[in-house]
């Protein structure tokens, strides 16, 4: 199994790790440890490099089964034992980590003024969509919306991760909407990311440690999807700082 770093410190841009094992054919190798995100509940997996000396691997793809985290390569996988500094796109990810938590952010505004829990979700780097539950939305809301969103982002509130074991998730009134209980069965440990005061959900995602560093965000579009269903595409708003 892989340590994963990423899960306790999303901060960690970098680390000097083991090979412990190799798919020649799909040119891919598991480390012992990394910070590398192999993708999950909506944010793409994290791209970068392993560096062996003065050689650099371009890590195409990341993926997670139960033998740890495969890191796909451009080129020949080195051997086992080799040590390597693994190297994420921090770029990338630090706008993956500020999107993600402004998509949470959302769904904390959105339960708090309608009640309704978010059924979907998709990212980018600087773009999401969230898709709700929604039959009361009014167009009309949309200004006052983003208005209420960036202003709990403003509020710099805490983003906490905790583990939880799986009995007391399940019990967990602040995690029922985010439907927890419908993680398969050999999940024992739920990971939870707490939007301290503003929204508490089940999550494998990389986030930033405080809203503020979010900066200001737009409601792009919201659009129907039928039977009260509606899709909301939020943008950070890039220009802001
Ligand atoms: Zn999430």
């Amino acid at each position: 199994m892989t340590l994963r770093i990423y899960s306790t410190d999303a901060y960690r841009r970098s680390h000097v790790a083991r090979v412990v094992g190799v798919d020649a054919d799909d040119r891919r190798v598991l480390l012992d440890a990394t910070v590398f995100y192999p993708g999950g509940g909506g944010q793409p997996h994290d791209l970068g490099v392993l560096r062996i000396g003065d050689d650099l691997l371009e890590v195409v793809r990341v993926t997670a089964d139960a033998d740890g985290v495969w890191h796909w390569l451009e080129g020949a996988p080195p051997k086992v034992g080799t040590e390597v500094e693994a190297v994420i796109d921090w770029e990338r990810r630090y706008r993956l980590m500020r999107t993600h938590t402004a998509m949470h952010a959302l769904c904390g505004v959105i339960w708090a003024r309608y009640g309704s829990p978010v059924t979907g979700g998709n990212m980018e780097p600087g773009r999401g969509r969230l898709d709700f539950e929604l039959p009361d939305w009014d167009p009309e809301d949309r200004p006052e919306l983003e208005r209420a969103l960036n202003e709990e982002l403003a509020r710099r509130r805490p983003v906490e991760i905790s583990f939880l074991p799986r009995a007391e998730a399940d019990r967990d009134p602040s995690l029922i909407r985010t439907k927890v209980s419908l993680l398969p069965p050999e999940v024992t440990t739920v990971r939870v990311v707490d939007i301290v005061g503003l929204d508490r959900q089940a999550d494998a995602g990389t986030h930033v440690a405080a809203t503020d560093e979010v900066g200001s965000v737009r409601i792009l579009k919201v659009e129907s999807k039928g039977r009260g269903f509606r899709r909301f595409r939020l943008g950070l708003d890039e220009g802001g700082s």
